[in-house]
């Protein structure tokens, strides 16, 4: 049994590998999730498995949670595919945009979920959480602008999906202790992108996740179905504390 959670954070899923940090090539996904299931890895439920490790109770060790970060249109169209063939369920944290456009915003170009793709998701057994209004860097905003990225970006998936929205994951990951007191009023659970597991010790809205930008090589791939993983995690890289996320993701 684990008292941490490897929770594997995507964003857009691509055909082949690009130089994007971002992008993760399908062919590699299909491979890692693959191989997870091999070894009897099954996911959980992110917030219902953070629920239980902050009331002390301990995880099977083969538990692990998936999340897609933005709103790709390629979570649908390459991740779902491969998750539901392995009998796998995520948890997606879509950037909202304004409640009456039909598409997801997009910060670079590329394509994006609508809400009835999100209605899709969420009908197959996939958890929402919110990663915005619109994908700025919370902190440092006003009182006000970060109190519409928090509730604005809730009440719209709410509305949108019927969805409960219990989590945010922070844009870039980049959070602090005003953004924690601020998203306490709106959320259960904080999210980052970085490289650790997600255990119950810290605090809820300070929460870490497993950015797979970490994991890009065929190579890394077999260390996040072995108890070494947290002990590599926590080995020191020179770009440690760097932020996970591309200006993309
Ligand atoms: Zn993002």
């Amino acid at each position: 049994m684990n008292h941490a959670l490897p929770v594997l954070t995507f964003h857009d899923i691509v055909r082949e590998r690009t130089r994007c940090r971002g992008d993760y090539a399908e062919p590699l996904m299909r491979h890692c999730l693959r191989t997870l299931h091999r070894r009897g890895f099954t996911t959980v439920d992110l917030c219902a498995g953070v629920a239980a490790l902050m009331a002390g109770e301990r995880l099977p060790v083969n538990a692990f949670a998936i999340a897609f970060d933005d709103g790709y249109a390629s979570t649908l169209e390459m991740g779902f595919p491969v998750l539901e063939s392995l009998g796998f369920k995520a948890t997606l944290f879509v950037t909202t945009g304004e409640p009456q456009q039909e598409t997801l915003p997009t910060s670079n170009g590329r394509r994006m979920l609508g809400w009835s793709d999100l209605r899709t998701l969420h009908a197959a057994g996939w958890g929402i959480g919110s990663h915005g209004v619109t994908h700025r860097d919370l902190r440092g905003l006003g009182s006000d602008e970060l109190e519409h990225e928090l509730a604005a970006s809730r009440r719209t998936i709410e509305q949108r999906v019927g969805a409960t929205v219990q989590s945010i994951a922070y844009p870039y990951g980049h959070h602090d202790e005003a953004v924690h007191a601020a998203a306490r009023r709106h959320y259960r659970y904080g999210f980052a992108t970085t490289r650790a597991l997600t255990d119950g010790a810290g605090d809820p809205l300070a929460l870490a996740r497993i950015d797979m930008a970490y994991f890009n090589r065929r190579a890394l791939v077999p260390l996040l179905a072995t108890p070494l993983l947290g002990p590599y995690l926590r080995l020191p890289r020179p770009w440690a504390g760097r932020g996970a996320h591309s200006a993309a993701a």
